[in-house]
């Protein structure tokens, strides 16, 4: 084991960082980018420079890059502010989903426009009565010959009004066990029968949406793995999200611009708050990159996010401490309050990511039905 990078990471971390911090130089908001931030010419530059499906394989269109360039630049980019959103679904896990259960059809016609930054997609997953348990999902898809016939409604859909694509997700077998009847679809955003409804969040931003599909037609052949199958596939894709350098670096801007602009160093309390987040903030980039080096158990990916976006929220709060009563004035200090609660609930909730680590890492008993 070598802690120490070398050049060739360095080097990357460093072209990250000047690429971001020229296109962030006119941005108000820095915080949340690779969620809020959508931008499809940033999307075309990171396709111009290789950073888009960097560590997939070179037959499949990708980069064969290593884990580590990837974490370096998206490291870096993130923390930074750029503006990463357009891409960022499609490369953190639809990708990597496509690669694993997609068809070579699938492969071939949905990774070059992933790899070259012009398809954006969202992820259709939770309901209005099926969050945490994706099992209680409703929406469903019928067969009729050689199409899927979609009804039903999701919420909190992010980007969904700006993607091209919806991995998604529905009942499939209405008579099977709960988990046991649902699958994956790939579905063009430019369906006939998708309304798309933006929703406001805390902070007046309108990323995530409510999306209904009345009798939308998919072709068969965009469904994904197995038929009634989507279960374990779901799990395999929720660790590619819950592990990621993303759930870590959400705020590190904020943080940075509280410490040049209020934190006074100066002060015991505020340096022992300070030496407390920077611990925490090396810890969660070992978890996460165990998980980027396929180190970490089945599974551990909840432990990741919930020390990590649980270190987001101690981030809000220390800048909303710092900051004083510049806090109350609407600023990005301000936003980041409104936004920080959403850190350990998109994603899989911290309560469901600990009976998770309960039940499945530590052996538990289940939690009561
Ligand atoms: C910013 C943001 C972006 C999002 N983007 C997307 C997206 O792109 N696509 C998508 O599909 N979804 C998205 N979501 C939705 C997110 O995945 C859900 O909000 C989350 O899974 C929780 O579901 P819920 O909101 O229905 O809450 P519920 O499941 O109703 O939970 C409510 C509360 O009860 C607790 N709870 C529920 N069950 C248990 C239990 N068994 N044990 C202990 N506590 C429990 C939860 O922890 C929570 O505190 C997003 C959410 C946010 C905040």
């Amino acid at each position: 084991m070598d802690f120490a990078w070398p050049d060739e990471l360095r080097g990357l971390q460093a072209e990250a960082a000047a690429l971001a911090d020229e296109w962030v130089r006119d941005l108000p908001i820095h915080e949340d980018s690779w969620i809020v931030g959508s931008s499809p010419p940033f999307a075309a530059e990171l396709a111009r420079r290789g950073w888009l499906g960097m560590t997939w394989p070179v037959e499949a269109g990708g980069h064969g890059r290593s884990a580590l360039e990837r974490f370096a630049v998206y490291e870096t980019l993130i923390a930074r502010g750029a503006p990463v959103a357009s891409s960022w679904f499609a490369d953190r896990q639809i990708g990597p989903t496509l690669l694993q259960y997609g068809t070579p059809e699938q492969q071939r016609r949905h990774l070059p426009t992933i790899v070259d930054g012009t398809s954006a997609w969202c992820i259709g997953m939770s309901e209005p009565d099926a969050g945490s348990d994706v099992a209680a999902l409703r929406t469903r898809a019928v067969r009729h010959g050689d199409e899927w016939v979609v009804d039903g409604q999701k919420v909190w859909t992010s980007g969904a009004a700006v993607a091209d694509w919806c991995y998604l997700i529905a009942r499939t077998d209405p008579d099977a066990p709960p988990h046991a009847g649902l699958s994956e679809f790939l579905v063009d955003m430019h369906s006939p029968g998708i309304r798309v409804e933006p929703i406001t969040d805390a902070t007046g931003n309108r990323h995530f949406c409510e999306v209904f599909f009345e009798e939308v037609r998919v072709p068969s052949a965009n469904l994904v793995g197995t038929e009634n199958g989507s279960f374990r596939q779901v799990m395999r894709q929720m660790e590619h999200e819950r592990g990621g350098i993303d759930r870590l670096v959400s705020n590190r801007a904020l943080y940075e611009h509280c410490l040049a602009t209020w934190a006074d160093r100066a002060d015991p309390l505020v340096r022992q708050e300070i030496a407390a987040l920077e611990s925490g903030y090396r810890i969660g980039r070992h978890l996460v990159l165990r998980e980027v080096l396929g180190q970490a158990p089945a599974g551990f990916s909840a432990a990741t996010k919930t020390f990590c976006t649980e270190f987001e929220q101690r981030v809000a709060a220390f800048c909303a401490r710092v900051a004083g009563p510049d806090a109350l004035l609407w600023g990005r200090v301000a936003r980041n309050i409104c936004y920080a609660p959403g850190y350990t609930i998109m994603g899989g909730t911290t309560q469901i990511l600990r009976n998770i680590l309960g039940e499945r890492l530590l052996g538990l008993p289940r939690e009561p039905r």
